[in-house]
């Protein structure tokens, strides 16, 4: 009840930051904690920027390092249930390397993340509406990296480079893409780890090539109204962002230079197109980057946008906490 009375007073995006805990390294360093938790319950999080100093920013939920997989996709839910009722919802994961985007978007097995918990929820959903719906749920996995689209369930190499299309009722894909049909949780687990193996091919160091590269898993929803016969078409999108850290300038150089320019450029038109959304701008510049491209369906419109802000609670981290922070209020 109190969600959708958030949802009728505020616009199509929501805001949730997820704090980590201390890992190993910084409890034996004995790292301080920026972060304020005792806020937190109003959607509210203290950042000691001094010793003196405290700077709060707002957000629609923030969750402790306390918080668990669970109490994370109890408030994701809602978004992932309107998809069976025809709304394109885009849900992504934006933070420094380390912060626990895959964390929250993928989880393990023991903890399972938001991609996961989604595909589980829509099939037990659709199994109980399934007296007056018939679902037809279909995967992608992609990957964005150096603005070109890798399809991460392609079993060769595609012979041409992968492009987005704009369909004549207006709705954008990738032609050329497997789309693979699924029927049970089970097929899906298979799919999001063929997905997550292809993503290592050809990488010498898997974890610093997926924190340069967009993962994005797209779950398209074809439902027929067995009463009335209608038919919608809606998409999912559940983005793991590439670290959205700026890199010393020593260290970059050559093909880390070109790498470090497409994430900006990427993650900053995003940032871009929710804002010009937010503020109701009459141009919308989603073509600015193949991560935007994609998702265009899926921001904007009637459709529905939740953005993890994830941090660190650690001192030595709190520039980049700070920006982050500061790339969410924006788009806020
Ligand atoms: P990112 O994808 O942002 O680079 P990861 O998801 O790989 O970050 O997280 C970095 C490490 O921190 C991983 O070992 C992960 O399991 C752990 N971690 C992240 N968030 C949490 C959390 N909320 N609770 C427990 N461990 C976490
Ligand atoms: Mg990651």
């Amino acid at each position: 009840e109190l969600h959708n009375q958030i949802q009728e007073t505020k616009g199509n995006i929501r805001v949730f930051c997820r704090c980590r805990p201390l890992n190993k390294e910084e409890i034996l360093a004995a790292n301080a904690t920026v972060v304020d938790f005792d806020v937190a319950k109003n959607g509210d999080l203290g950042i000691l920027t001094s010793s003196s100093t405290k700077k709060i920013f707002k957000f629609d939920r923030v969750y402790t390092p306390k918080d668990d997989q669970v109490d994370v996709f109890a408030d994701a839910s809602p978004m992932v249930i309107s998809v069976l009722d025809g709304y394109n919802v885009c849900i992504f994961a934006y933070g420094q390397t380390g912060t626990g985007k895959t964390f929250t978007m993928e989880g393990t097995v023991q903890n399972r993340g938001v991609n996961y918990r989604t595909l589980e929820q829509l099939f037990e959903i659709s199994k109980e509406r399934s007296e007056t719906f018939t679902y037809n749920i279909s995967v992608s996995v992609l990957e964005v990296y150096n603005e070109q689209i890798r399809d991460l369930l392609a079993t060769s190499p595609a012979s041409k480079k992968l492009e987005i299309k704009q369909s004549f009722e207006g709705s954008h894909h990738v032609p050329g893409i497997v789309e693979a049909k699924v029927d049970s949780i089970k097929e899906v687990w298979n799919v999001l780890q063929a997905g997550s193996n292809a993503r290592s091919v050809g990488s010498n160091n898997v974890n610093e090539h997926s924190s340069r590269s967009h993962c994005m898993l797209c779950i398209t929803v074809k439902a027929k109204n067995l009463i009335n016969g209608e038919c919608t078409k809606s998409k999912l999108w559940l983005v793991d962002l590439a670290g959205s850290e700026r890199l010393a300038k020593t260290d970059v150089q050559g093909e880390r230079l070109k790498e470090a320019q497409n994430i900006n450029r990427s993650l900053s038109a995003l940032g871009d197109v929710i804002y010009a959304l937010a503020t109701k701008s009459s141009h919308i510049p989603y073509r600015n980057s193949k991560l935007t491209h994609l998702l265009q369906d899926s921001l904007g419109g009637d459709s529905k946008t939740l953005m993890f802000v994830q941090i660190s609670p650690s001192e030595q981290d709190l520039s980049e906490t700070l920006s982050s922070l500061n790339f969410a209020t924006r788009v806020r």
